[in-house]
């Protein structure tokens, strides 16, 4: 069972490289299951002055830095107005999309 071959340094880098990116990547897979990750699942704010502030106390997916957003838009996906921010990390600039929803949780 076990194989103890000695990685060279190079060999070892993209293993961990790999690694990362298998982690990343399952980070994504899991943040699409998460509230605002998918346009089916958009986080729901009582106003749109809240999408902004919301976004901004997002980590980043990939490392956990603070994200920094590059557009705001409003658009129709599905029958839903939805808002998208396009947010991208501060520190490794890996992108996040993430879905609002705006005045469906109002008080009643
Ligand atoms: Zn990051």
């Amino acid at each position: 069972m076990h194989r103890k071959k000695p990685l060279s340094p190079n060999a070892l880098r993209r293993a961990m490289a790999r690694a990362d990116d298998k982690l990343a990547l399952a980070r994504e897979r899991l943040a699409a299951l998460e509230p605002g990750g998918t346009p089916e699942r958009p986080i729901e704010v009582a106003s749109a002055s809240l999408v902004e502030p919301r976004a901004q106390s997002a980590p980043c997916l990939r490392c956990g830095g603070p994200l920094r957003i590059d557009e705001h838009t409003a658009e129709s996906i599905g029958g839903l107005r939805l808002r998208v921010v396009h947010a991208r990390c501060a520190q490794c600039a890996s992108p996040r999309l993430l879905y609002y929803r705006v005045g469906s949780a109002l008080p009643s």
